[in-house]
């Protein structure tokens, strides 16, 4: 996305996972990332960082909510002061909390839509504020295979998804006149702790689903996310580009 000397790229839930595989696709000399982080201690979003600089690259990270709207305009407030730049958002952080619709309580609503769906709103306000004033960026929202083809247990998650692509196709609406593409990633099922935590059984039913006959790697969303921010997919916008092994067509 760049016509300057140095881009900004801030990753939301960059501590591991998809969000560290993305850090480290966009590790350069000329790339200062910023990701965030919440729940678990610094350990994992240190080994980002060293990860990133050991590719050459430039990183830092913040332990910072997503769904708290004062943490995260004091997130972007402390990028522009270091930087004083976004070029690329990446909203990625995500949670799950599974369980039957009739057995879902109140709170594994609320705090996945809150972190999910709202924590992408809170972050794409703030950074549409400094994109529109560039007159340029680029942000590309994670929601999932599940946000189009639903899944048992998932309700919240499904839903906050869901919401996602509707939240990025009326961003890009939107931002489209400011030279800012919105763009959404579906992936399938990837290897990560997030997929880890899913039974056996489970498993062995989403890897029957898949026609390519293998889960992803979170290395297979990044390189799409990547390219969704370069220059060469600068006429691409309010799109939803799926990363699932044939899983959904
Ligand atoms: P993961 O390994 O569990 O990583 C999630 C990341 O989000 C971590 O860095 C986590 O940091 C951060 N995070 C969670 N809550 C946060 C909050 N409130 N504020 C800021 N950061 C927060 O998950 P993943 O599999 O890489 O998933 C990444 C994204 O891809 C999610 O949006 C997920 O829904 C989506 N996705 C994943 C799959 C899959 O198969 N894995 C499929 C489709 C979509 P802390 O632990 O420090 O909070």
């Amino acid at each position: 996305m760049k016509d300057k000397d140095f881009q900004v790229v801030v990753i939301t839930g960059g501590s591991k996972g998809i969000g560290r595989a993305i850090g480290v696709k966009f590790a350069r000399p000329d790339t200062q990332i910023y990701f965030n982080h919440y729940d678990s201690d610094d350990k994992a979003a240190n080994e980002t960082v060293g990860l990133i600089r050991d590719m050459g690259g430039n990183a830092r990270a913040s332990r910072v909510n997503v769904a708290s709207l004062d943490e995260v305009q004091d997130f972007f407030k402390e990028v522009m002061e270091q930087f004083g730049r976004v070029d690329v958002l990446v909203n990625n952080a995500g949670i799950t909390m599974d369980t039957l619709l009739v057995r879902m309580k109140e709170t594994d609503w609320d705090r996945v839509i809150d972190v999910n769906l709202k924590g992408v709103f809170n972050c794409t306000q703030a950074a549409a504020k400094i994109m529109i004033r560039q007159r340029s960026g680029r942000i590309v929202n994670m929601a999932s295979v599940v946000g189009v083809m639903g899944n048992v247990g998932q309700a919240n998650y499904a839903a906050s998804k869901a919401g996602l692509i509707g939240l990025t196709k009326a961003a890009a609406k939107e931002l489209a006149p400011r030279g800012i593409t919105v763009n959404a990633v579906a992936p399938g099922f990837i290897d990560t702790d997030m997929t880890a935590a899913l039974p056996k059984k489970v498993k062995e039913g989403m890897l029957a689903q898949i026609p390519l006959g293998r889960s992803g790697q979170p290395e297979d969303v990044a390189s799409v996310v990547a390219f969704l921010a370069s220059p060469e997919a600068g006429y691409i916008t309010g799109q939803v580009i799926h990363v699932n092994g044939g899983m959904y067509m």
